[in-house]
C-alpha cells in the first residue's frame, strides 16, 4: 500500500428508524473486494451526532436522521474464498440485508455483487450463507464507483511523477469525459461521458494477472506483495535491452529515444547465454512490472488519443499505490502524448467495482439520495488520515478488522 492512509470520513443519511448495516461485493478473478457500511452506533461510536441529528432532505421528499457511519473496505484472495465466507458468517450478516427495502424477500438476504464471481460463486454463497447475490453489471459498477469517488471523496485523484504526488481537485462540472483504465487481472478501458454514459472502448489481457502469474513462474515468489517488494531492489537494465545496448551507448536522438529507453523488454536474455537462475528475482520482477505498466500506459494513451481525451484515470488493484508502477504509467502517458495527456490515480483504486455495486443499491433503494448527502456533508477535515471513515482494512495483511 502507499504510505497514505485510506481513511476518509463522511456522514451518511438514512431513513429514520432503520438500522444501517449494508454491504456489496466485487468478486474478481484475483481478489474479492467488499464494502461494508456500519452505523457508528453499532461500531460503538458514541458521537453525539450519531443518533439524533434530524434534517430535511433538500428535495423535500423525505425527512430523516443523520447517522455517522463507516464504510469498511476489505479484500480477500478469490482463491481463498472460504476466508471470505468464514468472515461473513462470523459477522452476523442478517443485518446487512435491511437497508435496501427490496433486498429482503421471504427472509432471504440479498447482497449486491459484481464481477464474474457473482455468477461463479452464486451457489456457494447461497449454500454456505443463505445469501442470494443480486448481480450488478461489472462495467456499470466500475464507472459508478469511479464517479462516486471522484465526486464524493476529497483528494481522491492524484498525479504521480518523479516521486511527486499531487492531488487534483476536479471540478465536478468538468469531470466528463475521461478514460477509465481499470487494471485488475485483465485491463478494461472505458470512455466515461457522464454519470451513466460510458463505453468500453478497449482492454488488454496483459494486466495484473499477467504480472502475478508470470512473476510467480519466473521468480518462485508466492504472493503479489513479495513480488512487488522484490521489484524495489531490482534493476531492469540487467534484462531489458536498451537503445544504448544496440547503439553502442548512444541515443537515437533523431526519433527521440535516449540511450536509456527500453528497446526490448527482457531482450537482453536473448543475447546473453544465461539460464533463468542466472538472473536475480529482483531484476526479473522489476522488468516485468515495468513492461506491463509501460504497455498499459501506452495503450491507454492511444485510446485517449482515439477519442480526444486528456484525462486518463487509472484504477484497479494492480496499482496498489506503488510508486514505480505509477511512475512508469505516468511516464508512458507523458512520453507518448508529448505532455498533452495526464495519468491520474485514485486512492481507493481497487474498490471501484465494489463501491459501484454499493451505490447501485442506494440508487435502487434511496433514489440516489445518499450520494448527494455524502457530497454535501463531507466534513472539512476529511483529508486527515485520522478523520477517516472509508476504511481500508485488509484481511489479507491485517487481522485487526474493525467491523
Ligand atoms: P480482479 O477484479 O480481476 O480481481 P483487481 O482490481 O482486484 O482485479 O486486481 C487484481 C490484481 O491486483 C492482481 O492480478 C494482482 O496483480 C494485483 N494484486 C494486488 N494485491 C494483491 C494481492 N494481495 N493478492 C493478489 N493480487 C494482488
Amino acid at each position: 500500500m502507499g504510505s497514505e492512509s485510506n481513511l476518509i470520513e463522511f456522514q451518511a443519511m438514512s431513513l429514520v428508524g432503520e438500522e444501517i448495516s449494508h454491504m456489496a461485493l466485487d468478486i474478481g478473478g484475483s481478489l474479492i473486494k467488499m464494502v461494508c457500511f456500519l452505523n457508528s452506533d453499532s461500531a460503538g461510536d458514541q458521537s453525539p451526532q450519531s443518533k439524533d441529528e434530524k434534517r430535511d432532505i433538500p428535495n423535500g421528499k423525505l425527512s430523516g436522521h443523520f447517522l455517522r457511519g463507516n464504510l469498511h473496505l476489505l479484500k480477500f484472495e478469490t482463491s481463498k474464498i472460504s476466508d471470505c465466507i468464514e468472515f461473513l458468517s462470523s459477522k452476523k450478516l442478517q443485518r446487512c440485508g435491511k437497508w435496501c427495502p427490496e433486498s429482503r424477500t421471504d427472509d432471504k438476504i440479498t447482497v449486491k455483487a459484481t464481477g464474474g464471481g457473482a455468477f461463479k460463486f452464486a451457489e456457494l454463497f447461497k449454500e454456505k450463507l443463505g445469501i442470494t447475490l443480486d448481480k450488478a453489471d461489472e462495467m456499470d459498477c466500475l464507472v459508478s464507483g469511479s464517479n462516486f469517488l471522484l465526486k464524493v471523496v476529497q483528494r481522491e485523484a492524484f498525479t504521480y511523477m518523479d516521486g511527486k504526488k499531487e492531488y487534483v481537485q476536479i471540478d465536478q462540472k468538468d469531470l466528463f469525459p475521461y478514460l477509465l483504465v481499470n487494471i485488475g487481472s485483465g485491463v478494461s478501458m472505458i470512455k466515461v461521458d457522464g454519470e451513466d454514459k460510458f463505453q468500453r472502448v478497449s482492454g488488454t489481457s496483459v494486466g495484473g494477472g499477467t504480472f502475478l502469474g508470470l512473476g510467480k513462474l519466473l521468480t518462485n515468489c508466492k504472493s503479489f506483495d513479495e513480488l512487488l517488494e522484490l521489484s524495489h531492489q531490482g534493476n531492469n537494465r540487467v534484462i531489458d535491452m536498451l537503445v544504448g545496448d544496440i547503439y553502442g551507448g548512444l541515443d537515437y536522438s533523431k526519433i527521440g529515444l535516449t540511450s536509456n529507453a527500453i528497446a526490448s523488454s527482457f531482450g537482453k536474455a536473448i543475447t546473453e547465454h544465461k539460464e533463468l537462475e542466472d538472473y536475480k528475482a529482483e531484476d526479473i520482477s522489476r522488468s516485468l512490472l515495468r513492461m506491463i505498466s509501460n504497455n498499459i500506459g501506452q495503450i491507454a494513451y492511444l485510446n485517449a488519443l482515439r477519442f480526444g481525451l486528456k484525462r486518463i484515470i487509472f484504477g484497479g488493484f494492480f496499482i496498489r499505490g506503488h510508486a514505480y508502477t505509477m511512475d512508469t504509467i505516468s511516464v508512458a502517458v507523458n512520453f507518448w502524448s508529448k505532455g498533452e495527456a495526464k495519468a491520474m490515480f485514485l486512492r481507493h483504486e481497487g474498490f471501484l467495482g465494489a463501491l459501484g455495486a454499493f451505490t447501485s443499491c442506494e440508487r435502487d433503494g434511496l433514489d440516489d439520495m445518499m450520494a448527494h448527502e455524502l457530497v454535501e456533508h463531507l466534513p472539512s477535515g476529511v483529508n486527515s488520515p485520522k478523520d477517516g471513515v472509508i476504511q481500508d482494512s485488509d484481511p489479507i495483511e491485517n487481522e485487526n478488522i474493525k467491523v
